[in-house]
């Protein structure tokens, strides 16, 4: 899977931001893997929030969540992230430590529900909002699917246009891979 040494990068960002009792944001839940990760090292005293549109998608990830015994610190949203300013308590609003979104379909899921530019967009805005200072968000981005190009090429734009005095802004790619390998965007809140 050539995506591995790409996750195993967005895990190693999150985890020097997120420490337990932290507060954590996955964005696009799916089956449920970063918000795993994100609960596992939120610790029993953490939380995570997780958006989803897909009820068939966080029904996967409830079970897994439980299965681990992290379902208590996690709260799964059927909600467009578009929503994620409005949908998490006012209190979190400057103090989440990492915010994930892995882009696309679901594999296996209804190919028909993908990630779009225009509510992206609006939940990259939201997301960076909330995070706290030295925060992180992460982007998986995959080019490979035909509204993937559109909506790749608009984050990319977005990111590029982000404040240096709000956030670092890193590109992590491929430089050896066929076929519109992803991209990962990684943001690192100042304060
Ligand atoms: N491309 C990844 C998986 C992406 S899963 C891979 O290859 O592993 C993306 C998830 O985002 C899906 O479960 C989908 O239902 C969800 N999604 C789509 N639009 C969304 C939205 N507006 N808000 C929240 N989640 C959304």
């Amino acid at each position: 899977m050539i995506i591995r040494p790409m996750l195993r990068q967005v895990r190693e960002l999150v985890a020097e931001a997120l420490q337990p009792g932290g507060l954590a944001i996955d964005a696009t839940v799916g089956k449920g893997s970063d918000t795993l990760f994100l609960a596992e090292r939120a610790g029993e005293s953490g939380r995570v929030i997780g958006f989803d549109v897909q009820e068939a998608a966080l029904e996967k990830a409830r079970a897994r969540l439980a299965e681990a015994g992290v379902a208590e610190r996690v709260e799964l949203m059927l909600v467009s992230h578009a929503a994620m300013q409005n949908a998490v308590p006012a209190d979190w609003h400057g103090r989440v430590r990492a915010v994930t979104f892995n882009l696309g379909y679901l594999p296996g899921g209804d190919p028909a529900v993908v990630t779009e530019a225009e509510s992206t967009l609006a939940a990259l805005d939201a997301g960076l909002e909330l995070l706290a200072p030295d925060g992180v968000m992460t982007v998986m981005l995959y080019a490979g699917h035909e509204q993937g190009k559109a909506e790749t090429q608009a984050v990319l734009r977005w990111a590029e246009e982000v404040e240096l005095e709000r956030a670092h802004v890193l590109l992590y790619r491929f430089l050896n891979q066929r076929n519109d390998p992803p991209v990962l965007v990684a943001l690192e809140k100042r304060r």
